[in-house]
């Protein structure tokens, strides 16, 4: 079964949220096959959302949360935090935290080991800017990220995991790799993880996914699902994403 993550970024309030989230599960009704879709709203939003879904087949992640367990950090959320109000996962190392939050490698290795401490199912992010993709090492850029990250958690080996590709040139630019070059970076991120003794984590893709271009990647053997976020914010595009992630199955 396919993976959609929808992450709402900083792009809805708590009525909205929730109003999205009951749209989902609306979709959802009568469909056999329901792929794992995991929804991020803000953090703001996780309880009442998680109210709306309830015991759904539908999953909630938080989009971050801080590297240590607890303590004097104003304004930051913690593993246990999330966990506490019905998140199951957390996106961890998005581009915007790192360009935004000044979050590293080491940072993200650390968040890693805390969320599968808490039994969230972490979403890693990794992903190289336009310039090393020119140089022709992006594949090796983003096996090294994870090289990195990887190493910081003693992971259990059936701690779900989920690592999604988003090249940082990709992401909200409307500018989509081919899928070979998907490929190329994935092929590559499955190495890292089988050294890791991980190969049974799922390798999402993200970048400018939408209604028309979903199908290309989500279709695709080496693609286990996609990581989207504009096209994730309103009702009609979400449900249309979901369901051609429904028909491949
Ligand atoms: C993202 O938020 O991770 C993302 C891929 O955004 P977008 O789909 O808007 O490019």
């Amino acid at each position: 079964m396919k993976t959609l993550v929808a992450n709402w970024k900083m792009e809805l309030g708590v009525r909205e949220s929730v109003a999205l989230a009951r749209g989902v599960l609306r979709g959802l009704r009568g469909v056999k096959e329901v792929p794992n879709v995991y929804v991020a709203p803000s953090h703001t939003a996780l309880t009442d959302v998680a109210k709306v879904l309830g015991r759904s087949r539908v999953m909630l992640a938080a989009q971050d949360m801080h590297r240590e367990a607890q303590g004097a950090y104003t304004g930051f959320v913690s593993a246990k935090q999330l966990k506490e109000v019905g998140a199951q996962a957390v996106i961890l190392g998005h581009s915007e935290r790192r360009a935004y939050a000044g979050e590293t490698d080491a940072d993200i290795g650390c968040k890693l080991a805390l969320a599968c401490e808490h039994h969230l199912d972490p979403i890693i992010c990794v992903g190289e800017p336009s310039a090393v993709r020119e140089a022709g090492e992006a594949a090796g850029y983003v096996s090294e990220q994870l090289q990195t990250i990887l190493a910081a958690a003693d992971m259990p080996k059936r701690q779900r995991l989920m690592i999604a590709y988003e090249p940082l040139w990709a992401i909200g630019t409307g500018v989509t790799p081919t899928i070979h070059d998907v490929r190329e970076v994935h092929l590559l991120i499955r190495s890292r993880l089988k050294d890791a003794g991980m190969e049974r984590a799922r390798v999402l893709y993200g970048g400018s996914v939408n209604a028309q271009n979903i199908y290309e990647f989500i279709n695709d053997d080496d693609v286990d699902g996609v990581l989207v976020g504009g096209a994730s914010v309103r009702l009609n595009s979400l449900r249309e994403l979901i369901n051609v992630v429904s028909e491949i199955g």
